[in-house]
């Protein structure tokens, strides 16, 4: 028989807090099934050890989450250990209360007896399946002694038949028929329960294989595109550093005809080169598990990146303003990239936006991060298109149809820089109306993992 392995850390620390979660519904039922009995249906039977046995379960309840709380947050590097310890013992205190409240209860002749499946099917969920049958064990030993007591007079029974006729605490027959029903059907839940969690955990393991050698197969692919952008750029360049000359004369002069392709062949050459950096630029960003990040001027920043778009907005007509709250300033993050995500949302701004109209950055204090917002009245975008604005390549149509020129990666490259930074990205916008992009970005440092 395949043993199936307990749940994983992370999903066992879930399924503890669900435990505890339960075991207050269980407390509250027990105390509630229990007033019901005694004030609506009057049943006779000893009730102050049953609220007793309640609130020693919730007190339990507390501590064990208390105990758990504390585990976490002190990162113990035996979290796993501690938790799997806490879900063997807490599932064994869970059977003792049980039989405590039975016995207060009418014993095995409660049809409640029967709740312990409930504990079978989620030690399943929880535990090794050696440990699901250990526990079953456990809880088919706690009814025989239940039964064995009660038979034999040591313990006291409390009978909740309608009439002491009724009682069948000394019926042996029924007693043997009753422990073998309980037995069996425990053993059976404890069967099934854990060949279903056997099967999902195992779907489980391959889902969380098959995404990691995703994750290695999209490293190796970032690695071979740096490479071959790398190459690509030098190469570019050095075309670049040949056609110069020749353009500005320095090698003969050049007829009309051989100015303008040389010329073309320049300019061309110009726009591969933007494309290859700003692919070279997005690979590394993706690659890097480290970014300089440090404290700056958020302030100066949004300066320097309408310094940066100021020309281009004044040669269309496009009226550019720009507002930082009072208060804001100092942030912590990686300065390069922040200032470049704001220059390339005015610049987008202000490509998509027809003469005549207005681009507005501001930057605003939401507490712990600050949101900077471009809003534009210019072309918009097409609301199906929407989802799609921050994948890598993707231009919406009416921008194709109108600008030519475009990578599709500015945006993609900010969505990369607002992740690293713990921040978001979105946008809202209406085509033929107007954009506005918004970067909210957390004034604290980034964590250690995200950088
Ligand atoms: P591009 O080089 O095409 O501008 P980006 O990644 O910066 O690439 O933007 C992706 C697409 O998002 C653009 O092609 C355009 O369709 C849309 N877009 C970005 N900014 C705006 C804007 N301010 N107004 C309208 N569309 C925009």
């Amino acid at each position: 028989m395949k043993d199936a392995a307990p749940a994983q850390p992370e999903g066992l620390a879930g399924s503890l807090y669900w435990l505890i979660r339960l075991r207050w519904f269980a407390v509250a039922g027990i105390f509630f099934t229990a007033l019901f009995a005694d004030r609506v249906l009057q049943v006779r039977l000893a009730y102050a050890p049953l609220y007793s046995i309640a609130a020693a379960l919730g007190v339990y309840n507390f501590l064990s989450l208390l105990y758990l709380n504390r585990a976490k947050a002190a990162a113990r590097p035996d979290l796993p250990d501690v938790m799997n310890r806490l879900a063997n013992a807490q599932i064994p205190m869970d059977l003792l209360s049980l039989t405590a409240l039975a016995h207060f209860s009418g014993g095995v002749e409660n049809p409640f007896i029967y709740y312990f499946v409930f504990h079978m099917i989620i030690a399943s969920i929880l535990l090794s399946r050696r440990d699901c049958y250990l526990q079953a064990t456990a809880a088919i030993l706690l009814f025989l002694l239940l039964a064995g007591m009660e038979y034999s007079g040591l313990w006291a029974h409390y009978c909740v038949a309608s009439s002491a006729a009724g009682c069948r605490r000394a019926d042996i027959l029924y007693l043997l028929g009753a422990s073998a029903a309980f037995a069996s059907t425990l053993y059976i839940a404890v069967y099934m329960g854990t060949s279903t969690a056997l099967k999902l955990r195992g779907k489980e393991a391959g889902l969380r294989g098959a995404y990691l050698l995703l994750k290695e197969k999209d490293r190796i692919k970032s690695n071979y595109v740096l490479r071959v952008t790398h190459d690509v750029k030098e190469h570019l360049a050095a075309i670049q550093a040949c056609l110069d000359p020749v353009l500005h004369g320095l090698t003969g002069g050049l007829t009309p005809g051989q100015e303008s392709l040389i010329r073309r062949s320049y300019e061309r050459t110009e726009k591969l080169t933007f494309f290859v950096k700003a692919l070279l630029e997005i690979t590394r960003i993706k690659l890097s598990r480290k970014m300089e990040t440090g404290p700056f001027s958020l302030r100066k920043t949004a300066e320097n990146a309408v310094n940066f778009v100021e020309e281009r907005a004044r040669r269309k007509n496009i009226k550019l303003t720009s507002s930082v709250m009072p208060g804001v300033d100092i942030v912590t993050g990686a300065q390069i990239y922040i200032e470049e995500t704001v220059a390339n949302f005015l610049a987008n701004s202000i490509k998509y936006t027809p003469e005549g109209g207005s681009v507005e950055l501001t930057i605003g204090d939401a507490g712990a991060s600050v949101l900077i917002r471009v809003k534009d009245t210019g072309m918009g975008i097409p609301k199906d298109e929407l989802p799609h604005i921050f994948e890598e390549f993707y231009r919406a149509r009416n921008a194709k149809a109108t600008e030519r020129t475009g990578t599709g990666l500015g945006l993609s490259i900010a969505k990369e820089v607002a992740e690293k930074h713990n921040g978001r990205i979105w946008v809202e916008s209406e085509e033929g109306k107007g954009s506005a992009f918004y970067f909210s970005l957390p004034k604290a440092a980034p964590a250690p993992a995200l950088l």
